[in-house]
């Protein structure tokens, strides 16, 4: 037996997740996905993993197999397959998730059946998550299996066909205890809330994707006798996909379109609305805002975050319910009232799914390092041998060798990806636009008169700091002609020494 399970990304950091299982002959790819870009990056859209390493093993790769549609699993899939020409294996709704993005795709909607890819072969293992259609995997190459379970609340190790070796599991919530509820108790508790509401108009925001809240919230709505009005491009398209797929059941007469809305009572609607982490330009804060003309949140309506908070998203979601509770309207969010469960697995149901599996080995995935530790030690609990317990971190390999576990690194690391112009760029030139943002730029021209100008850009120099940095120049004699490094290294020098900045400096005739 010879594995390798290679992490590209997704562990030790949040989101980017890509997995690897490598035999000698055969390779498949585990999940593609992103992180999203947060307002420090500079006009950066997403990151994604660097791929790289994928094209010493070109020959081996069979296949792509996606677990689930959730951008931090699929968002570099498009990116990934125009460089390697691959099928996909994945449920029905990622499937759809993924036609949006590209017709031109190979998908493959898997059954549940064996899949052959050479050496390696595939089973899909059904799971519960905040998205339709999740699958674990079992990979089994020459007798010893792996189960790669990332984002799951719920799987039941009854359906797994075979004893699993190795557990790869979502590390998630592996610091937060299992709270016990459900989607059900939201459902219930949604109903609860709606059915206090009198008058005003009730706003419910989630991840467009989180079909069984929006089930959840329509249920509600129709119990309490309101209409559903979809807010928001993506909100429209997964609704109207999710009822066509059957995952939600309702009367078409119940879901009404925003214009038609208009027309009709605050107390006889419920919006759903896309913008849960308070993105600038979605349809949630541009209604809160008060941007939108044909709708405004007004005192007496209800919004309600059916959502986590995704970490670096607080100042995004703390302005909007700013601009929403000046206008009067009431806000829930997931600390008030059950009106969020999570779709990651807690402690008790990790500890208690890893005991079931016992496995021999045990791989924390998906998470932040401490997560992982975390995780690890979860194990430990559940019964796995302390030596077994194995840590991978992006740019990680475990090789699994007969009885032997060798550790590689493979090249790894990020790309960026700046949508408009569609420029993919790499850790220097996002170093560079920090650099620009923090500190600005500074151009030496040299006039054809042989005198040197100096502009800046982002600051100016008072008369006596520009007199200074010429003095320094003139003073290090420098040879002008050709223009050279040497007169950008001196100004650097000066504005790093002088005046603690380090502007992108540029020289030009
Ligand atoms: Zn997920
Ligand atoms: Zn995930």
């Amino acid at each position: 037996m010879n594995l390798k399970i290679s992490c590209l990304g997704g562990a030790g950091e949040i989101g980017m997740n890509m997995y690897l299982y490598e035999t000698p002959t055969s390779a498949v790819v585990v999940d593609c996905g992103v992180i999203f870009s947060d307002p420090q990056q500079y006009g950066v859209d997403s990151v994604l993993p660097d791929i790289s390493y994928l094209y010493g093993i070109k020959d081996k790769l069979k296949a792509v197999l996606f677990t689930h549609g959730h951008e931090d699993h699929v968002g570099g899939a498009i990116k990934l397959l125009s460089e390697f020409n691959l099928p996909i294996f994945t449920g029905k709704f990622t499937a759809a998730l993924l036609e949006h993005k590209s017709s031109k795709l190979n998908i493959n909607i898997v059954e549940p059946r064996l899949y052959t890819f050479g050496d390696i072969s595939v089973e899909f293992f059904p799971a519960q998550h905040s998205i339709p259609d999740t699958y674990g995997v079992v990979i089994v190459a020459d007798g010893f299996s792996c189960l790669h379970l990332s984002d799951f609340s719920h799987a039941d190790p009854e359906l797994l066909t075979r004893k699993i070796d190795c557990l790869l599991l979502d590390s998630t919530n592996a610091t937060t205890e299992s709270r016990g509820y459900t989607e059900d108790d939201v459902k219930q508790e949604l109903y609860k809330i709606f059915s206090e509401r009198s008058g005003g108009r009730i706003f419910l925001t989630t991840f467009s994707s989180n079909v069984a809240r929006l089930g959840s919230a329509i249920d509600a709505a129709v119990r309490v006798g309101r209409k559903v009005v979809p807010e928001g491009a993506s909100m429209e398209r997964i609704l109207g996909q999710a009822m066509r797929m059957g995952l939600i059941s309702v009367n078409g007469k119940d879901i009404v379109s925003p214009k038609k809305a208009y027309k009709m009572e605050p107390s006889e609607l419920v919006y759903l609305v896309s913008g849960c982490q308070g993105e600038p330009l979605s349809a949630l804060a541009t209604i809160a805002s008060g941007e939108r003309k044909a709708i405004k949140m007004i005192e007496g309506d209800l919004l309600i975050f059916s959502s986590r908070l995704i970490p670096g998203s607080e100042r995004n979601v703390n302005f909007l319910i700013n601009s929403a509770m000046r206008r009067g309207v009431e806000v829930i969010q997931a600390d008030d009232r059950l009106v969020h469960v999570s779709g990651h697995a807690g402690r008790g149901d990790l500890k208690a799914f890893i005991a079931a599996v016992a496995p021999k080995y045990f791989i924390p995935i998906h998470g932040e390092y401490r997560h992982l530790s975390a995780h690890r030690k979860l194990a430990i609990e559940a019964g796995v041998a302390r030596e077994s317990c194995l840590m991978l971190e992006s740019g990680g390999q475990i090789q699994l060798w007969d009885e032997a576990v060798v550790y590689n690194e493979i090249p790894s690391g990020r790309v960026y990806i700046d949508g408009r112009g569609g420029y993919t760029l790499d850790e220097s030139a996002v170093t560079m636009r920090k650099q620009i943002a923090k500190d600005g730029v500074v151009v030496v021209r040299l006039l054809p008169d042989g005198e040197i100008a100096l502009e800046t850009y982002g600051f100016t120099l008072t008369d006596k700091q520009e007199r200074d940095v010429m003095l320094e120049i003139i003073n290090r004699d420098i040879d002008f002609a050709p223009l050279n490094e040497q007169l950008a290294r001196v100004v650097k020098r000066y504005f790093k020494k002088q005046l603690s900045r380090r502007p992108y400096i540029a020289v030009s005739d």
